[in-house]
């Protein structure tokens, strides 16, 4: 409380910029997830990783947008790159075919050989959204399987069990299907079969009962950025769903270009059938991707008719729809593509530099006297204050020592660590030897508080 207490007393601009926003906008926050107690910074500025809010405090960002900011804020050659395209090409939404739409493809192909044909959507949300509707067009059934915890965007069909209270989710081999929001009906429920994740034994029992009316299976390889699927896990569940003609989603939104250069995929050597993508991809703009085998996302294609033509030889109910103004914006493709470019050259150091800030956060810890593990993979992780040796699922987490992370992340704000609303670590190119020294010194001054 005390903490608190600092941080509102620190802090006058936000506190009136959210007491303003209240007035406005339910909670004064545009997404759920922004909000922490007592109100949220309010920031101004971005540079390099560095963010500045409204009363000129400056914090190392490790939200950074919860992900898509993999070279840090306003860096040079993709602001070039959005300016350059800008002078060109105006305001650059054609509302046609243009030649970028295919450069694009061919580079996330090259690093995603499981996506043979791909299409562009305004976010992560929608791409796993067309995901599941590609899946129940092609199988022709429409049941979902998700995993226990697993987070896939804010519509009715994937917020069922993402954050559940364990005491009512059941038994866990065989989790409860609970609603995440208001507005979910049961019939949302009933839909949905939630897994849990890294138990292949359950899954397979599950799944096999289930084989009729299961489309596919949607998961996040790396769970909240957090939790590893087990190299098992991972090929157990790929065979197991080729072996009962259950298509396998992988929902790299947060993982692509993050875990590796060809994401969880190339990481694991899995092959999935449809593949969302998102964040990082687009430089810090709105967009998504579906991907995956050419079979199924043909269906998305209108060959053979034409739209002003009622001699139609298909008509719209034979094929998959999928549309969107703003989809395969040039200016968003141009920025990720300049994106990539870099991180294909600057992909290492990032993970090098992951490793020193986790390794010293924990040395830390442990000086302190307490057990942590910071369970992740490539430029993402967590810190989670446990008894236990390995966090295998959403309930292992759940077990965690929240009280005490609460604390310290208060205490780092404090000292200009931002990364309070997230709770998991994003890195990115910006956060330099320097930041982390800069990091490693306020969690020294943190724990001094607490
Ligand atoms: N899937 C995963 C794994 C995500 O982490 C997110 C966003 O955090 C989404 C989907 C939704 O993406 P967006 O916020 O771009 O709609």
């Amino acid at each position: 409380e005390e903490l608190k207490e600092e941080y509102a007393t620190k802090n006058p601009s936000s506190k009136k910029a959210f007491d303003n926003a209240c007035s406005d906008i339910p909670g004064g926050i545009t997404a759920n997830v922004k909000f922490f107690a007592p109100f949220p910074l309010f920031m101004k500025e971005g540079h390099g990783a560095w963010l500045t809010d409204l009363d000129d405090h400056k914090y190392v960002d490790y939200v950074l947008s919860y992900g898509p900011l993999i070279l840090g804020h306003e860096r040079k050659e993709v602001l070039d790159s959005i300016q350059d395209y800008f002078a060109k090409h105006g305001t650059m939404l054609y509302g046609t075919p243009h030649e970028l739409e295919d450069i694009f493809a061919k580079k996330i192909k090259k690093h995603f050989p499981s996506i043979e044909m791909l299409r562009y959507t305004n976010s992560g949300t929608e791409a796993t959204l067309l995901c599941i509707r590609t899946a129940f067009a092609y199988t022709g059934k429409y049941k979902l399987a998700k995993f226990e915890g697993h987070y896939h965007g804010g519509y009715n069909e994937v917020l069922v069990s993402v954050n559940p209270d364990v005491s009512k989710a059941g038994d866990p081999t065989h989790p409860t299907p609970l609603p995440e929001s208001k507005g979910i009906s049961d019939r949302m429920l009933d839909d949905t079969i939630v897994l849990p994740f890294n138990d292949l034994e359950a899954c397979t029992e599950i799944l096999t009962k289930h084989q009729d009316e299961v489309a596919a299976i949607i998961m996040e390889p790396l769970f909240s950025g957090t939790i590893p699927a087990t190299k098992e896990f991972m090929t157990g569940i790929r065979a197991l769903t080729k072996k009962l003609g259950i298509l396998m989603i992988m929902d790299e939104v947060k993982t692509g270009f993050r875990i590796t250069l060809g994401g969880a995929q190339q990481y694991y050597d899995v092959k999935p059938d449809l593949t969302a993508l998102g964040k990082v991809i687009g430089a810090g703009f709105p967009v998504g991707i579906v991907g995956g085998r050419k079979d199924i996302m043909s269906m998305a294609a209108p060959q053979g008719s034409d739209i002003l033509d009622n001699s139609n030889t298909r008509s719209a109910a034979d094929i998959l729809y999928h549309s969107g103004t703003y989809n395969g914006h040039p200016m968003i493709l141009n920025a990720g593509l300049t994106t990539i470019g870099i991180l294909e050259h600057e992909f290492d150091g990032l993970l090098k530099r992951t490793e020193r800030l986790k390794n010293g956060i924990r040395d830390i810890y442990a000086a302190h006297g307490i057990h942590i593990l910071t369970p992740g993979l490539g430029s993402m992780f967590n810190i989670a204050v446990t008894e236990l040796s390995d966090i295998k699922t959403y309930r292992d987490l759940q077990k965690s020592d929240f009280a005490l992370r609460k604390k310290l992340d208060y205490a780092l704000l404090l000292e200009g660590i931002y990364n309070k609303p997230c709770n998991r670590y994003n890195m990115c190119t910006a956060h330099t030897d320097e930041v982390i020294d800069f990091t490693l010194e306020a969690y020294e001054k943190a724990f001094k508080r607490i």
